[in-house]
């Protein structure tokens, strides 16, 4: 991981240079251009990692399938007095059966208002050995606590900064909105990650409504996925480290609003493969158009595992639903396997991927 060299062109270092050698200047260069050529002069070379809750993994160094949103821990519907997940031991044994699956890594989408609990997550990634991401923030409007009303944007982000450095946060989502059009809260709340975004380099994946064809789903904008990352961006977040999720459950076979987050240099979420709300054969459909676009490198694919059919206790596609039921259907579609681990390896490594800064992350 960390690059260190013991002998050879360090060793002139010693001595004291009233002006950067030509050298230093070209490292420095480097440096900037991303190259890593800085630890040939002792610049420390920015080191980034993928935040599990047990460990800073190198990510070249993680080799296998990554999936951005999942759920290990919650409660559903909100505030339930209890959910399949609270069974930690079957957790568990999923945890393990995806493991066998390929998954190498997979992200908990909950946070405390979706009543995910912290230290099931803990007893799952140590039991079964699969790396955990946790994640921080707040779901939606109706999900909110009581005392959020009252906060500023800066009092939150100060408050979301700090838990995510105390409980290892990776990521914060999911991000949501309840509606059509956010909420005040809820625009303070995409305000708030943004700037904790941009101070400690954590990404950021979210919700909408997109309801698919379903009665009723005209009343979620068309553009609500773009209008989500001009909030975030608006308040200082960085398209490269943001997920909008759920774009596969808008009806838009030719891609035109995944297309046009790609453009902008965010990540497509089609977080929702295997639940129907739009059929998964149109979603290969959409993830055509986007390809043909020239933008498989902004697509990250993952199931929101968050019915017990989906378990393989019950005979489903298990947490890796999203490479065990939906990954075939893709490759039916031609989509050959150097695009397929580019989609489910390289692009949610890519986008978990930050370079922590030392005060706050
Ligand atoms: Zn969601
Ligand atoms: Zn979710």
């Amino acid at each position: 991981m960390n690059q260190r060299q013991t002998s050879g062109p360090d060793e002139d270092r010693a001595q004291p240079q009233a002006k950067p050698s030509r050298r230093d200047v070209l490292a420095g260069l480097a440096v900037a251009a991303g190259l890593g050529l800085g630890s040939r002069v002792g610049l420390t070379q920015p080191r980034r990692v993928i935040r599990t809750l047990s460990a800073d993994l190198d990510p070249s160094a993680l080799s296998g399938i990554v999936l951005f949103h999942e759920h290990l821990s919650m409660r559903f519907p909100l505030g339930a007095a209890e959910h399949f997940t609270d069974d930690v031991a079957l957790m568990t044994e999923e945890a393990r059966a995806a493991r066998a699956d390929g998954v190498a890594c997979l992200v908990d989408g909950g946070h405390a208002d979706m009543g995910r609990n912290l230290d099931a997550l803990r007893r799952i990634t140590v039991e079964s050995g699969l790396p955990v991401v946790a994640s921080g923030g707040y779901y939606l409007q109706r999900a909110y606590p009581a005392g959020l009303a009252a906060q500023s944007v800066d009092e939150l982000a100060e408050a979301l900064a700090g838990e995510a450095g105390r409980e290892r946060y990776g990521a914060f989502g999911e991000i949501g909105q309840q509606g059509g059009v956010m909420t005040p809260d809820e625009q303070k709340v995409f305000q708030a990650v943004a700037k904790v975004q941009a101070r400690t380099g954590l990404p950021i994946f979210t919700h909408n409504a997109y309801l698919g064809t379903r009665p009723g789903a005209d009343a979620v904008p068309r553009d609500t996925a773009l209008r989500q990352l001009d909030v975030l961006e608006g308040a200082g977040a960085t398209a490269a480290h943001v997920a909008i999720g759920h774009v596969c459950c808008l009806d838009d076979p030719k891609g035109e609003t995944a297309i046009a987050l790609a453009r902008r240099g965010a990540y497509v979420g089609f977080d929702r493969v295997t639940i129907q709300l739009i059929p998964d054969a149109q979603k290969v459909t959409t993830i055509r158009s986007l390809l043909e676009a020239g933008h498989a490198e902004r697509l990250l694919i993952s199931s929101d595992f968050s019915s017990p059919r989906g378990l393989k206790k019950n005979g489903g596609g298990g947490l890796g639903q999203a490479v065990t039921v939906f990954a075939p259907l893709l490759r039916e579609a031609g989509v050959g396997e150097a695009v397929l681990r580019q989609i489910f390896e390289e692009n949610p490594k890519r986008f978990l991927a930050f370079v922590p800064k030392t005060d706050k992350a």
